[in-house]
C-alpha cells in the first residue's frame, strides 16, 4: 500500500499508479475539454457538488482548489485536493448516480464545468481524453471501493445469508460501503439504538446517514441509493436488452455504441454468472485471465460510455400482444420499446437438500470468488460438479483452501471439461475427486458444520466436518415470466432464427413473410442471446458474440 506523504491526498492508496488516478492534464487537454462546455469563476468555500447530487457535473481546476470529502455526520474526511490541470469525478459521472462525495472550492478562481451529456459526449469524442478521464474514474472508484468511502454503512453478520447477498449485490455493483460486523464491532450497539434498530432486525443497510433499512432486498437497495433515479421510463426505446450478463452487456456496448437508445435492464448486478467467476482464463484477449466481475464492471462502464442506461429491476412480464412492446417491471413500472434482446441467462441448479437454503452464503455458494475463497482460506471445502465451473472453482479454491474434495455423481469428470482444466485438477495435490459421491444431508447452527455424503458404488455414507460447499451442477433458464410469449424447447430454452419450424411459427402467429432473423424469436423484433437460448454455446465469449450480433438485426428490424 501506498501511504501518500502528500497531505492533500486524504485516502491511503492502494495503487502505485498516482499519475493515473490523478493525471494533470496538459494546456492543449485542457483546451480541448473547455470546447464542449464553459469557464465559470467559483467562489472560496462554494459546494460545486453535494453528496448525493445526480448526473454531477464534470469540473476540470484552471486556476482553484477543490477539496473532495466524505460528509458522515457533522464531520468530514477528506478524500483529495484537486489542483491545476487536475478533474473531478469517478464513474458515476458516467452513470449519472448519486455523488458520494462532497465537492468544495477552497481557493477561489476559476474552472472549466461541462454537464452530464457533455461529459458524455467528449468522452465518446475524443479517444485520447476519453482514455485518460474513464483510467482515473475507474481507479478512483477502486481506491474507494477498497476504503469504504460510500454513502451507506451495512451493519450485519458473517453467519446471516442476507448480509452475504446484501455485500454480493453492493460489491458486483461496485457500489464503497462500510461494514460493521455484529461479532466483532463493540460499538454496533450504539449505531443501531440511534436508528432505533434492534440486533436481531440486522442485516440493516444504513443509507446517506438517514435511512434504516432492514433486511432489504436489491430492488430497495437499488431504490435507496438512486440507482434507477436518473433514467427516463417513459420514453420509447430503440432496443431494450434483458439481463446484463455477457451477452446482455455486449447487446448493450454494439447497440449504444452504433447510435441506438439502449436500456439494459438487470435485477441483480450486471456480470450474471460470469460475475460470480473468480478467474475466466478462456476469454479472448486476457492471457492471465480475468475475473468475471472485472470483466463485468468494464463491460458495463463501456455501455454507459456510450450512452445506454442500465437500469437495476427485474422484468416480470412482456406484453407482446402489441408494439411497441411493453416490459412490466416488479416494481409496477412499464417500459415501452420498438425491439427486445432476451438475454436473462440460467439459473443455478441447487442440491435436493432441505436444509441447504438455511446455510446459503453461510456455507452454501454458487460461485467462487476471492470474497468466498477468503472465507474458507487454510479449511476443507467441498465443490459439487464435475463440469467446467465446478473444474475451475477447485482449481481456484486449491489455492488457499486445505483440500478441496471434488464430488462428482457420475464416474469421472464431465466429457465437456475443458483440457486444460482437467490437467489442472489431476496436477493439483490438494484436491481430491471423489466420484460417485453425493452429499445426502447437512447440518449446523448460524453456519453449516458437517456434511454427509455417500458414495453410491460402496453405499456407504461417512460425516465430514466441513463449513463450506460450492454447488456447480449447472443451470435451467430463466424464461418463466415469458408467460408463452415466444417459443420455448422442451427445456424451457427459447428458440430462435433456424431451429423455429413452420409448425411453430405458425403455432406462434408469426405475421411476417419473411422468416426470423438469425437469434430472433418467435415473436418479431424480440431476439435471444446467450445460455438463455435453446442450442447457445454456454460460454461468455459465445454470450458475446450472440449479443453483439444481435444488434445487427435489430437495426434491420427497426427499418423494416
Ligand atoms: C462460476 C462460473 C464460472 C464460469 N466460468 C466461465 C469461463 O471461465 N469461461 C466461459 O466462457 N464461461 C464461463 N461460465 C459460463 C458463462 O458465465 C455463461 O455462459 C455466461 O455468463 C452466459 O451469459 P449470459 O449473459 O447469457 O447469461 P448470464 O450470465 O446468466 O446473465 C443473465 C443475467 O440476466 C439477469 N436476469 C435474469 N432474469 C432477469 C429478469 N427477469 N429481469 C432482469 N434481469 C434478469 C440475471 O440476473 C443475470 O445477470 C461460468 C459460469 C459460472 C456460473
Amino acid at each position: 500500500m501506498t501511504t501518500m506523504s502528500d497531505a492533500r491526498r486524504g485516502l491511503p492508496l492502494t495503487s502505485s499508479r498516482i499519475e493515473k488516478i490523478f493525471p494533470k492534464l496538459t494546456p492543449a487537454q485542457i483546451s480541448r475539454i473547455a470546447a464542449h462546455g464553459h469557464v465559470r469563476s467559483v467562489l472560496f468555500g462554494e459546494v460545486l457538488i453535494e453528496q448525493g447530487d445526480k448526473a454531477v457535473p464534470f469540473f476540470v481546476v484552471i486556476n482553484v482548489e477543490i477539496e473532495i470529502v466524505r460528509p458522515c455526520g457533522a464531520r468530514e474526511t477528506l478524500v483529495t485536493v484537486h489542483d491545476s490541470g487536475e478533474f473531478t469525478g469517478e464513474v458515476n459521472m458516467l452513470s449519472g448516480r448519486r455523488s458520494l462525495v462532497r465537492a468544495r472550492a477552497i481557493k477561489p478562481g476559476k474552472v472549466i464545468e461541462l454537464g452530464h451529456q457533455q461529459m458524455l459526449a467528449l468522452v465518446q469524442t475524443d479517444a485520447e481524453l476519453g482514455d485518460i478521464l474513464m483510467r482515473a474514474f475507474i481507479l478512483r472508484r477502486v481506491e474507494l471501493i477498497s476504503a469504504g468511502v460510500g454513502d451507506i454503512i451495512l451493519v450485519g453478520s458473517a453467519y446471516s445469508t442476507s448480509t452475504h447477498r446484501i455485500k454480493d449485490f453492493l460489491m458486483r455493483n461496485g457500489h464503497p460501503y462500510s461494514y460493521i460486523d455484529l461479532e466483532h464491532d463493540s460499538d454496533v450497539q450504539n449505531l443501531l439504538d440511534s436508528f432505533k434498530v434492534s440486533a436481531s432486525e440486522t442485516p440493516v443497510l444504513i443509507c446517506r446517514g438517514q435511512l434504516a433499512l432492514r433486511n432489504p432486498s436489491n430492488q430497495e437497495i437499488a431504490d435507496c441509493l438512486g440507482f434507477n433515479e436518473s433514467i427516463d421510463q417513459t420514453q420509447i426505446r430503440d432496443l431494450v436488452v434483458i439481463g446484463a450478463g455477457p451477452s446482455g452487456l455486449a447487446a448493450a456496448v454494439y447497440g449504444a455504441s452504433e447510435g441506438l437508445d439502449v436500456l439494459a435492464l438487470e435485477t441483480g448486478s450486471p456480470g450474471g454468472q460470469a460475475g460470480s467467476s473468480s478467474r475466466i482464463e478462456n476469454y479472448l484477449g486476457f492471457p492471465t485471465g480475468i475475473s468475471g466481475q472485472e470483466l463485468a464492471s468494464r463491460a458495463s462502464l463501456q455501455a454507459q460510455k456510450f450512452g445506454a442506461d442500465m437500469f437495476i429491476a427485474k422484468a416480470s412480464r412482456l406484453t407482446c400482444d402489441r408494439k411497441p412492446y411493453i416490459i412490466e417491471l416488479e416494481n409496477g413500472a412499464r417500459i415501452s420499446t420498438r425491439t427486445v434482446l432476451i438475454a436473462t441467462g440460467a439459473q443455478y441448479r441447487k442440491l435436493p437438500l432441505e436444509d441447504l437454503f438455511r446455510f446459503e452464503g453461510a456455507g452454501v455458494y454458487y460461485g467462487a470468488t476471492f470474497m468466498e475463497a477468503q472465507l474458507c482460506s487454510g479449511e476443507e471445502v467441498i465443490v459439487v460438479g464435475g463440469g467446467n465451473s465446478g473444474g475451475q472453482a477447485a482449481v481456484f479454491l486449491a489455492q488457499t483452501a486445505k483440500r478441496v474434495h471434488m464430488l462428482v455423481r457420475s464416474t469421472g469428470l464431465a466429457a465437456s471439461m475443458s483440457r486444460y482444466l482437467i490437467r489442472r485438477i489431476e496436477n493439483t495435490s490438494t484436491i481430491t475427486l471423489r466420484p460417485q459421491t453425493e452429499i445426502v444431508a447437512v447440518e449446523g447452527g448460524n453456519h453449516l458444520n458437517s456434511v454427509y455424503w455417500r458414495n453410491s458404488q460402496t453405499g456407504q455414507t461417512e460425516k465430514h466436518e466441513i463449513r463450506h460447499i460450492f454447488v456447480m451442477t449447472g443451470a435451467d433458464p430463466n424464461t418463466g415470466w415469458l408467460d408463452g410469449c415466444v417459443m420455448l424447447d422442451s427445456k424451457g430454452f427459447i428458440k430462435t432464427g433456424s431451429d423455429l419450424s413452420p409448425e411453430n411459427l405458425s403455432a406462434a402467429g408469426w405475421p411476417l413473410t419473411r422468416q426470423p432473423y438469425l437469434l430472433e424469436t418467435s415473436l418479431p423484433g424480440v431476439f435471444a442471446a446467450g445460455d438463455v437460448r435453446g442450442g447457445s454455446i454456454k460460454r461468455v465469449a459465445s454470450g458475446v458474440g450472440e449479443g453483439s450480433v444481435a444488434i445487427s438485426f435489430v437495426h434491420k428490424v427497426l427499418q423494416e
